[in-house]
């Protein structure tokens, strides 16, 4: 639920970035690749319908790869996922996906590097709590192994084009990852594809998703009583979507004391309370705000549920 912390695209910091990705392929690597995936378009008649080089389709932004993937779903039809090989009668992947699958070659060939990347960058893009839940920190490290999956946004099981490319790459725990996610895409149309994905410069769920904890009905205000409470996720342009997903409502569910824990402390330390305090110590108010409810620093350190604990004060 937490968009990459990728620099401004105007931002030269955004250009030595993707220079420094482009940088994990030797160019003898993508000069190979550059020719199969041109003869690939040229045996199956798609140069037009897909005129992306390797070179922009490893660093296409995220509007580009949404459009990418919606032209390479229409062929489906004529290069389904899977087929009937005749030696053996059985259902296999199909062989033309599994030539794009060796050209744009993630698994056991680049994932380590790009891996690396994410670790070396792990401070500037933000990477620490996981993009999709915000439930578990994922950059721990151990005998510097990474501790975080990276995610193909658009599976690239469906979309071998897309398997190495930077901005479809999201940073998350396992459980998003290899229990939830799998190979599924999230969006149904082009612009969904767009508008879900965390690595996008316009992505908009902390806007358009708010957190809440709400009265069960039949149930009296009780802050010390937590059944009579929920935790409920407010949508607004087709978020919701994404929160059922990731079932964002039950995962969060179990950490409603948390959330009850902010709202006890609120009515506890109102405004007025807080200015007294203030006075009292000689802080500014922000100052007492800050010390009580940790908001900023939640924040700005990408803690996990920093967006619960937000959210709880509005
Ligand atoms: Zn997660």
């Amino acid at each position: 639920m937490k968009k990459i912390g990728y620099p401004d695209r105007h931002d030269p910091k955004f250009s030595t970035l993707t220079a420094q990705y482009l940088a994990l392929f030797t160019v003898a690597d993508l000069n190979r690749m550059e020719n199969e995936w041109a003869d690939w378009k040229t045996r199956e008649r798609v140069t037009g319908l897909l005129p992306e080089t390797v070179k922009d389709l490893l660093v296409s932004d995220v509007a580009s790869l949404a459009s990418v993937y919606a032209r390479f779903k229409t062929l489906r039809r004529r290069i389904p996922l899977k087929t009937i090989n005749p030696a053996t009668g059985k259902k296999e992947r199909n062989a033309k996906l599994k030539k794009l699958d060796g050209i744009f070659c993630y698994t056991n060939k680049y994932d380590d590097d790009i891996a690396g990347f994410f670790v070396n960058h792990a401070d500037e893009l933000h990477i620490s709590s996981c993009h999709y839940c915000e439930m578990s920190y994922i950059n721990v490290y151990q005998t510097k192994k990474r501790q975080f999956d990276i995610d193909h946004y658009i599976p690239k099981e469906k979309c071998p084009i897309l398997g190495l490319s930077l901005f479809n790459f999201v940073p998350c725990c396992q459980v998003c990852n290899s229990r939830i996610k799998l190979a599924k895409e999230i969006g149904r149309n082009q612009a969904e594809y767009e508008k879900f994905n965390p690595a996008g410069e316009h992505y908009g769920f902390d806007d358009k998703v708010k957190i809440r904890l709400r009265n069960k009905p039949g149930f009296k205000h009780n802050l010390n009583n937590p059944t009579a409470y929920y935790i409920y996720f407010r949508c607004k342009d087709g978020f919701r979507r994404m929160v059922d997903f990731f079932h964002l409502t039950e995962r969060y569910e179990f950490h409603k004391t948390e959330a009850i824990r902010i709202k006890k402390l609120k009515a506890q330390y109102p405004k007025s309370a807080r200015r007294k305090i203030a006075k009292m110590l000689g802080y500014t108010e922000p100052q007492v705000y800050e010390d009580l409810f940790h908001e900023r620093f939640l924040k700005d350190n990408h803690r996990c549920f920093a967006k619960l604990m937000s959210d709880m004060m509005r």
